[in-house]
């Protein structure tokens, strides 16, 4: 422990926090103002970020140390999610039995503490360590796969050194994330990454036309770069037939969406990514699928008040749910809330969020959803795919406490979603009270229409009922087309899928019919008769402009 505030900078000197000159403009403020040198060393904003920490841990007593990255076991890469790792700027460095030791550059992060005390069943203890050591040490723990490495890079509008920390931070994708988030600040309107004799170079173009280098690298991490462009860019486990992609990356200043277009040049494939001043542009609730009267209702009763609610989205097979849930998020998002996401795979890297992997949930929080937000403390809560409706339940009693619960569950169809939540083990008051939405969608694949053949017999409506008039309309005056396959689709005939919904807000009435006396199938019932809104205006409506084929959509119309 050191005696005297003058110590302390003495040691700040020799930890190289301090340079010399500082250290003579603080003592002379100091003596000048008559004020305590550490004040003064504090008003004069002349110490080093980490010098905070260092500070802290001399003054309370907790252990200082610059953890040598080398010197950490890479198993404890297991101990909690590289997530928890990056949001906090926590690294763990030793385990002796149930004991875990991180390293943190600020020691009062207790939320954080007891978040991994409870994600990993272990105790705590921590140390003080400069910010650059602990980002080392999550670049060692948790790599990229990559092979790309800081001395690949050159410098430009953005210097290696920041560069360099972006990379360490989170790898090549996190570094071309913060290259975007930089240029869209910067008012840059769009980026080329493209090979320019031995490098690879991204030039940002500026709005009067000029373009401006940003930064190099070398040409042989062209495929590197492109995979985690398209890792970030897609929403697709599949990217080889895509061209074009938006997608939006939030920081804690909004939403900035991005249009990559992967193209193939003279010296080969290069990417250009246009910048999206709208800020919605991205994905929204205006472009997955909704059709106008459902769009209005679902923003209504989605931004109803601000306590806690839950949105139910179920769907037969996973693909796709992420999206709907994610627009829903940025519907009810504003800054400043916490969002936590537990998801199968991460769908979209989103700054500030914690997202977490479903497989840490069930080796974390011992399984438990409410553990898991008593330990994280969300607002918003989204949980991309439950398979238990006890979680279901937990999850309605975490939105009474005023978190706003967005989920998505499997089921073959709306008729048996909505069967098991008013089955739910639960009094029918507070289910009632808490959901604001119950949600199905089920994906079409849309025919390209470049390729698509025309049908040259109309096809039969047999099997039709309740929906004949509409549908004998339009059978009477559209044309009915089937997938062929070219170039512009990759030979699949289909140029992307759509998801098509039916929903059941939770208005008032809606409230009134669950919590009355009525048995489940008078229930059932009324709802769909009276608060149903179907899905049969947006099939129609592409049926009617020939974008998929008749068969696809039948399960929809009878
Ligand atoms: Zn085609």
């Amino acid at each position: 422990m050191h005696s005297s505030p003058s110590d302390l900078l003495e040691s700040l000197l020799k930890l190289g926090y301090l340079s010399p000159d500082d250290l003579k403009e603080i003592q002379e403020l100091a003596a000048s103002r008559g004020m305590p040198i550490l004040e003064a060393a504090l008003l004069g904003n002349r110490l080093h970020p980490d010098a905070r920490g260092w500070i802290l841990a001399e003054t309370i007593g907790i252990p200082f140390l610059e953890v040598e990255p080398g010197s950490v076991p890479m198993e404890l890469a297991e101990v909690f999610p590289e997530t928890v790792a990056r949001e906090y700027l926590i690294a763990p460095i030793s385990r002796e039995g149930l004991r875990l030791t991180v390293a943190v550059s600020d020691p009062f992060r207790h939320t954080a503490f007891s978040a991994i005390e409870n994600m990993t069943g272990m105790s705590v203890r921590v140390v003080v360590c400069p910010r650059g050591r602990i980002s080392e040490i999550i670049a060692r723990l948790y790599p990229e796969r990559s092979g790309f490495a800081s001395a690949d890079i050159t410098g430009g509008a953005i210097s290696h050194e920041e560069a360099t920390q972006w990379l360490a931070l989170g790898g090549l994708r996190y570094l071309i994330e913060r290259v975007l988030v930089h240029c869209a600040a910067r008012e840059i309107t769009g980026l080329r990454i493209y090979p320019l004799g031995q490098n690879l170079v991204v030039d940002g173009r500026n709005a009067d036309g000029s373009s401006v280098r940003m930064l190099s690298g070398q040409l042989s991490h062209r495929e590197e770069v492109k995979k985690a462009l398209l890792d970030l860019a897609s929403t697709s486990e599949h990217p080889s037939g895509l061209s074009e992609k938006v997608f939006a990356i939030e920081t804690s200043s909004g939403v900035t969406a991005y249009c990559a277009s992967f193209i193939r040049g003279l010296s080969g494939p290069e990417v250009i990514v246009k910048i999206i001043p709208e800020m919605r542009a991205g994905i929204s609730l205006d472009n997955i699928g909704l059709n106008a009267e459902q769009l209005a209702i679902t923003q209504k009763v989605l931004g109803r008040g601000s306590g806690g609610g839950v949105s139910l989205v179920s769907s037969p097979s996973a693909e796709g749910i992420a999206t709907t849930l994610y627009a829903m998020l940025r519907h009810v998002y504003s800054p400043g809330l916490r969002v936590v996401t537990v998801e199968g795979r991460h769908w979209f890297r989103t700054e500030g969020y914690i997202q977490i992997l479903r497989s840490q949930v069930e080796g974390g929080f011992r399984g438990s959803l409410s553990l898991l937000a008593e330990s994280l403390e969300p607002d918003i809560l989204m949980i991309e795919n439950i398979s238990d409706l006890n979680d279901l339940v937990s999850l309605v009693h975490l939105a009474e406490t005023g978190i706003n619960v967005l989920c998505g569950i499997r089921s073959l169809n709306f008729d048996q979603t909505l069967r098991a939540l008013l089955m739910l083990d639960m009094d029918t008051f507070t289910l009632a009270h808490v959901m604001r939405l119950a949600m199905h969608q089920r994906l079409v694949k849309l025919l390209c229409m470049e390729c698509r053949r025309s049908v040259p017999a109309k096809p039969s409506l047999r099997r039709i009922g309740k929906r004949r008039a509409e549908l004998e309309r339009i059978v009477r005056d559209s044309d009915f087309y089937l997938p062929a396959g070219c170039p512009n689709c990759g030979g699949t005939g289909y140029s992307g899928k759509m998801a098509i919904l039916e929903l059941v807000p939770f208005t008032p009435g809606v409230e009134n019919i669950i919590v009355s006396g009525m048995d489940l199938e008078e229930k059932l019932d009324l709802l769909f008769s009276e608060d149903f809104y179907p899905a049969v205006e947006s099939v129609c409506d592409l049926l009617r402009r020939g974008m998929i084929t008749y068969e696809d959509v039948l399960p929809f119309i009878h």
